[in-house]
């Protein structure tokens, strides 16, 4: 049995701090690194001294969500924000190098969007904020912040 309870909601997005949508990690174990891009993961560069371990981004998100009784913070790890943003992490994040306002615009093009939403308690007491698990659009046309952004800046697809 967990003892961390799960509860699902139905709620709609106010808003995603977009200046601090992801973070780097190891590509091979996935511990986290520091932001300096240089830097590589100690413990895999240790263990395996044929190759050098390379880096990649993952999301790491927090919105502001209402339910029908409360507004609340609460956070989104990759698998979760990928249904927001409908790509990974090192996707979007090279999108937003390419496309300064992608991350606000993708912040814009969530707001009032509704979800249903599965969270859990953060098994660290020390977390403040609600772990968001499974993340359901309720809008039969609800597109993810890439694609909206691909057709604002005709990219294509591919390209
Ligand atoms: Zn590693």
């Amino acid at each position: 049995m967990e003892d961390n309870k799960a509860s699902t909601v139905v709620c709609s997005v106010l808003g995603m701090d977009h200046t601090n949508f992801c973070y780097r990690v190891c590509s091979v174990c996935e511990r986290t690194l520091p932001e300096n891009p240089s830097s590589l993961c100690k413990f895999c560069n240790c263990n395996n001294n044929n190759s050098v371990s390379s880096s990649k981004r993952l999301f790491r998100l927090l919105i502001s969500i209402a339910t029908d009784t409360k507004v609340k913070v609460v956070i989104c790890f990759d698998r979760a924000a990928r249904v927001f943003f409908g790509c990974s992490a090192d996707h979007f994040f090279d999108f937003a190098k390419l496309h300064p306002f992608a991350a606000v615009t993708a912040s814009k093009v969530l707001q009032g969007e509704m979800f249903k939403m599965t969270f859990t308690k953060p098994k660290n007491g020390n977390a403040q904020h609600l772990r968001v698990t499974t993340v359901v659009p309720l809008s039969s046309g609800f597109k993810p912040a890439i694609e909206i952004l691909r057709e604002k800046y005709g990219v294509r697809v591919g390209s």
